[in-house]
């Protein structure tokens, strides 16, 4: 195999003749643009735990935001395997960089697109798509991570509006989000979706500090205290807890192509650094051990790029469910972590240094794993839809 040639040693069943000439030229651009643009600066942003400057802004204008939200609204107008495409080529950067771009296209403007009103999907898709506006998605809460539909915030009738109050914790860009789509309950107990501006009285953003994983991204909580809403600032097409659930399987199906790209950068940097480093007089490579972990490594991979490609297929030909989708978060986020915890031993010490990215995709996949829906809901998941009984 030529080494030169980095398509084909993570390429190994020839997935590139599945993608239509578009869909490579996407990944071209996308992939010049990201690390020339954004690469340089993501180690030191995650070392220094500081968003990268003006990333909103560089995401939108290389075409990384709603991808597949229709051009007349600021979106790309793109099909579902390109907007796999685009998030493998950004989570290959970095998780953080992918994760912004995921809330961005799937958790912000995906709802406005899908459930607001003609005059919120003007004001707000545009400058969603362009960056220009930063959008946040509140679900989960203090009290309710996995369980969302306990949730505690509350939409109560005040007049011709609404008072929202409650909080919503780990929130990706809630300290920098100029809006953020917000999941409470009404007096009903109905899951409503309310748009949130920033500037909103009773509206505050807290940063969450110290975190060990996605340090170039920031997270923090979103606090609503008699916040009022009018009927402008509600979604008024969600249907309960389904309004959530299809921005979360917009974004968990990013998710499922995403994580390749972490783990082939993991897998590529621990192949050149095992081809270089001599021990015992002979390349580390050359040993049955490290080669049989390059082995498993590309087959998990290839295994999980057939998984993230047919998904986008089936999601192309509106018949992806939401349990295909768990199962494809579910192992390739787990491959992906393997292949980052194999290749960090790889290098040995060099490892653990800022000098290669696999310490840092490693922290962050911890977190991949957990956001929209753990590890273990998604196997509940599909130990529910095997056996037709509810484990949780
Ligand atoms: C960096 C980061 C960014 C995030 N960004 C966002 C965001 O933008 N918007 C948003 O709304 N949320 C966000 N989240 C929150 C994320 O979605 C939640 O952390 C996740 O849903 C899990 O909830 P929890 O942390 O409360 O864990 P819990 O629900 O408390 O779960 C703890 C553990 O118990 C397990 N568990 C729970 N219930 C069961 C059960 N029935 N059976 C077996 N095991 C169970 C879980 O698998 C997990 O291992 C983010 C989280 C992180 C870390």
């Amino acid at each position: 195999m030529n080494m030169t040639d980095t398509t084909r040693i993570t390429d190994y069943y020839l997935l590139d003749d599945l993608l239509s000439d578009e869909h490579k030229m996407i990944r071209a651009s996308i992939r010049q643009a990201i690390r020339k643009d954004v690469r340089p600066f993501v180690e030191d942003a995650a070392q220094r735990h500081q968003q990268i400057d003006g990333l909103m802004q560089t995401l939108g204008e290389i075409g990384a935001l709603g991808a597949c939200i229709p051009a007349e609204y600021g979106g790309g107008g793109l099909d579902q395997v390109a907007y796999g495409v685009i998030m493998q080529e950004l989570e290959a950067v970095d998780s953080a960089v992918r994760s912004a771009a995921s809330v961005q296209s799937s958790l912000v403007m995906y709802p406005i697109f899908m459930y607001g009103s003609e005059e919120q999907k003007r004001k707000f898709l545009p400058e969603l798509a362009s960056g220009n506006l930063v959008g946040a998605f509140g679900l989960t809460e203090p009290n309710h991570g996995s369980d969302p539909r306990s949730m505690e915030t509350t939409l109560r009738k005040d007049g011709v509006g609404y008072r929202l109050n409650g909080a919503k914790m780990w929130i990706t860009n809630a300290p920098i989000c100029d809006m953020a789509v917000v999941w409470a309950k009404d007096e009903e107990s109905r899951v409503r979706g309310v748009l949130v501006q920033n500037g909103m009285d009773g509206f505050t953003r807290k940063e969450t500090l110290h975190k060990w994983s996605l340090r170039a991204s920031c997270t923090g909580e979103l606090i609503f205290n008699e916040v009022y809403i009018t009927e402008g600032d509600l979604l008024l097409g969600v249907d309960n807890m389904a309004g959530p659930l299809s921005c979360l399987n917009s974004a968990r199906y990013g998710i499922s192509w995403g994580v390749i790209g972490a783990a082939v950068d993991c897998y590529q940097t621990a192949l050149r650094y095992a081809l270089e480093r001599m021990q015992f007089g002979k390349p580390i490579a050359s040993y049955q051990l490290q080669q049989r972990k390059f082995s498993e490594m590309l087959t998990e991979i290839t295994k999980a790029q057939l998984l993230a490609w047919r998904l986008g297929v089936l999601k192309d030909e509106g018949r992806a469910s939401p349990q295909q989708i768990s199962m494809a978060k579910r192992n390739n986020v787990q491959m992906a972590l393997e292949v980052a915890r194999e290749s960090r031993q790889i290098l040995g010490a060099m490892g653990i240094v800022g000098d290669f990215p696999i310490m840092r995709h490693l922290m962050n996949l911890e977190s991949v794993s957990t956001y929209e829906g753990t590890h273990d809901i998604h196997l509940l998941i599909t130990g529910q839809d095997v056996t037709g009984i509810s484990a949780f």
